[in-house]
């Protein structure tokens, strides 16, 4: 899949918006991803996964781990086209765990899939709470990279697409600057 048709797809699905908004990392920036929005047909879901496992076919990949939500989705049919086993990390009192009876197995080969990275923070958690329980984490993947390539998870990543879309601190912000009010679409509130 070209990044060129993963960027279509996205705006097809309204998935990428324009206007000015607070990202789940506080930065603020003119383009919002509701990755939700373009996995909601499992037709286009499946393109993806298999779109981000034709990259790793070769890595013997036993496990595709996600951090809750944004991962699941994506990561599922990741796992899917691996033949793999599909489980996730989640937050409990702000730290990234394994729950629900999920267990790893000491160097178990984990591939950690997430939607959209900006600034990797959630796949660097999901990861640290993999190798934490004794796995050994191949690498990482997400259907959209929005930093530029910069995002350091610690293992190496790749992306189906890349946005060159400027994430700015809100005192720099030019919208701001110019009294445009900010909006923060997603789940977790300011
Ligand atoms: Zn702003």
């Amino acid at each position: 899949m070209k990044a060129e048709d993963v960027v279509a797809k996205f705006r097809e699905s309204g998935a990428l918006l324009e206007g000015h908004f607070v990202l789940t990392s506080g930065l603020h920036s003119p383009v919002y991803l509701q990755c939700a929005l373009v996995l909601q047909q499992p037709r286009d879901a499946e393109l993806f996964g298999r779109s981000i496992a034709e990259h790793f076919q070769t890595e013997n990949i036993q496990t595709v781990a996600s951090p809750a939500i944004g991962g699941l989705v994506i990561g599922y049919e990741v796992a899917r086209a691996l033949g793999a086993r599909f489980i996730w990390t989640e937050r409990q009192d702000a730290t990234m765990v394994l729950r629900r009876g999920f267990s790893v197995v000491p160097g178990e080969r984990i591939l950690v899939v997430e939607d959209v990275v900006t600034t990797g923070g959630s796949t660097r958690e999901a990861v640290a709470a993999l190798q934490a329980n004794g796995a050994r984490v191949l690498g990482a993947a997400s259907i959209i990279d929005r930093s530029s390539g910069k995002a350091d998870v610690g293992v190496p990543r790749i992306a189906l697409a890349t946005l060159d879309v400027t994430s700015v601190d809100p005192a720099v912000c030019e919208l701001c600057k110019r009294g445009e009010p900010a909006i923060k679409p997603g789940s977790r509130k300011a």
